[in-house]
């Protein structure tokens, strides 16, 4: 079969021009990305080998394997994991399918000069093709395990690559970068140093769970003693059995972001090790940033799950709740079956146990964390906020503890979101209620007709413009006492002779103003249910009120948006 040359997508083009100019300091990365690459892969196969979806597949001798030939100025990385089809091969090389990379390059046009674009690529990462950044030229040869053909996929990142059947390919994929010409100023970056190769292995990928071996090269072999035995870089130590003081923070933040492909640290690193009789160890990851798919359908969350340090599966949601679905990490069980299915999962005690466990824990750390960092919880809030928010309408089990670091804007400060416990505590009234406003935007909500009574008398609101803000006020209804109201449904009594509420005076005014409201009533016809004289305004002559029960004008759109 004749090699084929295809383009690449334009975004896939983009991206690859900035990788062939980049300036980005970080090269090393690229060898992470890489051996990262190999070991999913090599995960995949024994997922498949485990559920018996790979019969035919040879799964003695997992590994990893780097080779580098100084005098060709050639870097391979190897693998005999799971590999790809020749479709595949053009599927996951050759287009951008990860709608991250899409995000990535939407910043990137919107970028001003190339040091925020330099700055974009050490935000999101951009995996296989971080190569580009030190080759000239990439060959990838693959055979998808169980398959006979192999594929050969190659390119110069300039705008093509080639397909190309072949045959006798080994199962599993090879990545040969041909190195870009040496810095003669910079022997730091020549990238077939094999001390080179194992400090960034050491650095970067230590804890992954397969080997990952060096080739000896002519006259490197270890000590001249004539050994050409490959030297295995990584320790394999899973670093969530480790003590915390044997594990640096940077191991902790290089785990991080090879389970989760950010290029970012993260916020905030929990351990948690459950013993007694069903043990097991956690290590959990708040991210500094919100992934912009947080809110999407196919949002892929949960922990990897591990028994006995075996790899089981990604993604497993079972063993947090969907508010939480931020939050990632590594669960290691001591004594589960290794054939454990999804629907098994869901309904398996153990795991039932851990769930629980782990969200006590993640919310006590948010708790910590805002007794302890306010600056770094801050942070979390404005990014993971309105998620965690869904947790007081799901988990009633755990409202409180949400309820606890939960904080909203409030008219007492511009700055500094509040506590309901905090607005309790500055309430002037000790019966007073515990007043809020929904809508799109604060200054929305500051300009509201509906505020201006409380602006009047002093009486602070909160402001809460995410859309489940409409349902947890309801599902929490109250809290230490006070009833949570809106200060746009239903009648307001402001305990003072101005409200809604029917003093003598009020009964008066509603005699006398009898005609006029029941003309305007008359008027408006079908559109409202009522008339009346109101104490909530100040300045603006009259507003629109929702009945206590009713639905909100922006709780009415967002069911209308789900088809509702
Ligand atoms: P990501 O790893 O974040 O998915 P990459 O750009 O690193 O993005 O890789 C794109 C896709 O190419 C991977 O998701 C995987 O399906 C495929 N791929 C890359 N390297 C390998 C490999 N060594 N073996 C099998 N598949 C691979
Ligand atoms: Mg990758």
């Amino acid at each position: 079969m004749p090699t084929e040359t295809f383009e690449f997508q334009v975004e896939a083009r983009q991206l690859l021009q900035l990788m062939i100019h980049s300036v980005y300091s970080n090269k090393d990365v690229f060898l992470r990305e890489l051996v990262s690459n190999a070991s999913d892969a090599l995960d995949k196969l024994r997922i498949a080998a485990l559920r018996g979806e790979a019969p035919d597949a040879d799964t003695s001798d997992l590994h990893i394997e780097i080779e580098a030939d100084k005098e060709a100025r050639t870097l391979t990385v190897r693998d005999n994991g799971i590999g790809m089809s020749y479709e595949e091969v053009g599927q996951l090389i050759g287009t951008i399918a990860n709608s991250g990379t899409a995000k990535f390059l939407e910043e990137l046009r919107q970028a001003k000069d190339t040091a925020a674009a330099e700055g974009l690529i050490g935000r999101f990462g951009v995996g296989f093709y971080s190569a580009f950044m030190v080759a000239d030229e990439v060959t990838l040869v693959t055979r998808r395990a169980g398959e006979e053909q192999g594929t050969r996929w190659s390119s110069r990142g300039e705008g093509t690559y080639t397909l190309e059947k072949v045959d006798d390919v080994p199962q599993g994929t090879s990545v040969t970068l041909h190195l870009k010409p040496a810095d003669p100023d910079n022997q730091l970056h020549d990238y077939t140093s094999p001390w080179k190769i194992r400090e960034i292995v050491k650095r970067y990928s230590d804890f992954i769970t397969w080997p990952v071996k060096l080739l000896p090269q002519d006259g490197t072999g270890k000590d001249g003693d004539g050994a050409r035995e490959p030297e295995t870089l990584n320790s394999m130590k899973a670093l969530w059995a480790r003590p915390r003081d044997e594990v640096s923070d940077e191991e902790y933040h290089e785990l991080y972001k090879h389970l989760s492909h950010d290029w970012q640290d993260p916020l905030e690193t929990i351990r948690l090790q459950a013993e007694g009789t069903f043990e097991y160890q956690a290590l959990l990851f708040l991210p500094s940033r919100a992934p912009h798919d947080l809110f999407t359908q196919g949002f892929r969350h949960g922990l990897q799950l591990y028994v006995k340090r075996v790899f089981i599966m990604d993604d497993c949601e079972a063993l947090l709740p969907p508010y939480l679905r931020f939050v990632r990490g590594v669960v290691d069980a001591q004594d589960l079956s290794l054939n454990v299915s999804r629907e098994i999962l869901q309904q398996d005690r153990h795991i039932e146990m851990m769930r629980r466990r782990l969200t006590k824990k993640v919310l006590s750390s948010l708790k910590e964390m805002k007794a302890n960092a306010p600056d770094r919880f801050a942070t979390f809030w404005r990014e993971f906020g309105a998620v965690l928010k869904e947790g007081l309408v799901t988990d009633a089990e755990n409202r409180d503890a949400i309820l606890a670091v939960a904080s909203f804007a409030s008219t007492h400060d511009a700055e500094k979101p509040t506590t309901l416990a905090e607005y309790v505590a500055r309430a002037k009234d000790d019966r007073q209620d515990i007043y809020y406003l929904t809508g799109d935007s604060r200054h929305a909500l500051e300009n509201s007709p509906h505020m201006e009574a409380f602006r009047e008398r002093g009486i602070e609101v909160l402001l809460l413009t995410d859309p489940v803000d409409e349902v947890w006020v309801d599902t929490v209804g109250e809290f230490d006492g006070r009833k949570l109201r809106s200060v746009a449904k239903g009648e307001l009594d402001l305990g003072d002779a101005d409200g809604d509420g029917k003093g003598g005076e009020r009964e008066k005014q509603d005699e006398e103003y009898a005609g006029l409201l029941g003309w305007m009533k008359e008027q408006l016809g079908e559109d409202v249910k009522d008339v009346r004289l109101s104490g909530r305004l100040t300045v603006s002559p009259a507003c629109v009120v929702s009945d206590a029960g009713d639905l909100t004008p922006a709780l009415e759109n967002m069911y209308r948006a789900m088809g509702q």
